[in-house]
């Protein structure tokens, strides 16, 4: 703010009553203590580097919106502590920690809405703001045990202006039995010992599609647990992983199954009937959310998990 302005605000607080002076004063301790612009300002710190170039030279470079501004030496752009986040130019700070607590209780876009305030498309545009990185943010490798499976969802076009085909009533049967194609999206879950869960949507159950998702993914030493699937007997082979095969969830030596996966399925699919039906080219974004629920319960640490998260993710 320029100084002129700046003083004139000034003159003018003395107008205030003692009920406003206090509405202008917790206001701006919301601003400045916002946990979640603390949080990226001392990630930078810690670990300073340029979300354009990634080099770690960078300085200090006054400020901007009442924050701290950086410049990298290596390519002279400007930055804040936000740029390359979710939360890039994205106005509301005093929401931000509201909206994201909303999202780890799983309410409804709806729900969010009402209780920040906001317009349905603003929810909606957050939500998927944050879960684009949620989606990508799995684990690395699996070890030890692994368990995986397929789970399936019914196609859908939710939200879509232009239906390839007719548009179709929440919870009717599909047309045509078995898991036809075009009905039926097939989602890959493996899951291991550790709680390390990854998950992928497949276009089809293919020797190919696991090899080329699962199999860059599995450690050497593992062991992959499978209902028996051709495609997983050939990724074992060719990948030279030992494979047990759980036929009816049950194995002869007790520990080998696919009963952690399946769980994993049910919950799953319990927790994401209360959106009513996902558009398939958004249900990565609902996988990647479960997937940090779940990461979360297992860790036992508070809301700010989803943002460690995809912080860590923007950092590699
Ligand atoms: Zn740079």
């Amino acid at each position: 703010m320029k100084l002129i302005r700046f003083q004139k605000l000034l003159s003018s607080l003395k107008t205030l009553t003692a009920a406003q002076s206090q509405s202008v004063v917790d206001n701006l301790r919301k601003y400045h203590d916002n946990p979640i612009l603390n949080n990226l300002e001392k990630e930078l710190a810690e670990n300073p580097t340029c979300p354009k170039c990634h080099s770690t030279s960078i300085i200090r470079y006054g400020q901007a919106h009442g924050r701290q501004r950086y410049r990298c030496k290596a390519c002279l752009r400007t930055f804040m502590c936000t740029n390359g986040t979710q939360f890039f130019r994205l106005h509301h700070h005093d929401k931000w920690l509201d909206y994201v607590n909303d999202m780890v209780q799983g309410k409804s876009l709806r729900s969010c809405a009402h209780q920040g305030d906001m317009a349905l498309s603003t929810a909606f545009f957050w939500r998927h703001r944050f879960l684009n990185i949620a989606q990508v943010t799995q684990p690395q490798w699996l070890e030890g045990i692994v368990e995986a499976d397929e789970t399936y969802f019914r196609y859908s076009q939710k939200g879509q202006r232009h239906l390839e085909r007719p548009a179709r009533k929440r919870g009717t049967k599909a047309t045509t039995r078995g898991l036809n194609k075009k009905e039926w999206t097939p989602v890959l879950i493996a899951v291991d010992q550790l709680h390390h869960e990854m998950d992928f949507i497949l276009s089809s159950v293919s020797s190919r599609n696991i090899e080329l998702t699962l199999g860059t993914h599995l450690s050497k030493k593992c062991i992959l647990c499978t209902d028996g699937h051709l495609a997983y007997r050939q990724l074992c082979q060719n990948n030279n992983i030992s494979h047990k095969i759980s036929i009816n969830h049950t194995n002869i030596e007790k520990i080998f199954n696919i009963q952690t996966v399946n769980a994993y399925h049910s919950r799953l699919k319990n927790w994401i009937r209360r959106f009513h039906g996902v558009a398939t080219k958004y249900l990565g974004h609902y996988l990647g959310w479960f997937r940090m629920l779940e990461d979360q319960k297992y860790e036992n640490l508070n809301t700010f998990k989803l943002l460690k998260i995809q912080q860590h993710w923007i950092k590699t």
